[in-house]
């Protein structure tokens, strides 16, 4: 089922989108070398907490994990790239880390990831895949808006990604976002333009390009959540979640003015 928020759910979407892009930029500021991947996520925890807000994670049992989750953030490091399980690693500089944050506020959700180099400038293919799945990202939004449909969105991402270098998986991509994390429709990360779902203002849509630097297949650790790319090679993942509005898209997101 595709959810469509009437404004003021929207307008309480763009608290939640709020609160996860303070808590995400708080986390990298913190998220220097000698930072325990626990560490990150206890302090996930106490600043939705104490906001008045619910893990999306914690009890998530979905089919494609081992769950239930037990987290409330994915902590994706170097060759991890999606649904990084936190666990006792401690950062070091030249790390490339993907942080992926779900929260509830007042009965919605918003989602976000951000890929950084622990301790400043990485190397230059390092740097090169984060950009690329920002560009991507930033791609998407541009496509996104009444009256575009999905395939646009994907194309615009997938056209990013390949013209940057990288193959495509299609096994996750965005998503529809509303009084849950994960809703209808499915936002592969490559498709056709002019195909698929016409968007509608009150849709919400994380979308979330992501990318491994020499491969498109997937490993799954022991611990049956975290997803690295099966060559061992370096990884990015953007995401924002973004509303259609009558006029456009708006992203959802972005940090508050107090961040
Ligand atoms: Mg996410
Ligand atoms: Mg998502």
């Amino acid at each position: 089922m595709i959810e469509i928020l009437d404004p003021t759910e929207v307008d309480r979407a763009r608290a939640t989108g709020a609160l996860v892009a303070d808590i995400l930029a708080t986390l990298r500021s913190r998220s220097v070398a000698g930072t325990n991947l626990l560490d990150i996520d206890r302090w996930a925890r106490d600043m939705m907490l104490a906001a008045g807000a619910q893990s999306c994670y914690v009890d998530y049992e979905p089919s494609f994990g081992r769950g239930p989750f037990g987290h409330y953030i994915c902590t994706s490091l170097n060759d991890a790239v999606l649904h990084g399980l936190p666990h006792d690693e401690v950062l070091a500089d030249g790390d490339l880390l993907s942080l992926d944050l779900a929260v509830s506020l007042d009965g919605v959700v918003a989602d976000s990831a951000i890929s950084f180099v622990v301790g400043g400038a990485g190397s230059a293919e390092d740097e090169a895949l984060i950009a690329a799945t920002e560009r991507a990202l930033q791609a998407g939004i541009a496509a996104a808006g009444p009256g575009a449909r999905l395939g646009d969105v994907s194309h615009a991402i997938g056209s990013v990604l390949g013209s940057a270098g990288y193959s495509v998986n299609t096994e996750f991509g965005g998503h529809g976002v509303g009084s849950t994390m994960h809703q209808d429709p499915h936002v592969p990360n490559t498709g056709r333009p002019g195909r698929g779902y016409v968007l509608r203002p009150g849709l919400l849509l994380a979308l979330e390009p992501w990318v491994m630097a020499d491969t498109a297949a997937l490993t799954t650790d022991a611990d049956g959540w975290t997803l690295r790319s099966a060559t061992g090679c370096r990884t990015a993942h953007s995401e924002h979640t973004v509303a259609i509005t009558e006029d456009g898209v708006e992203v959802l997101t972005l940090p508050s003015a107090r961040a």
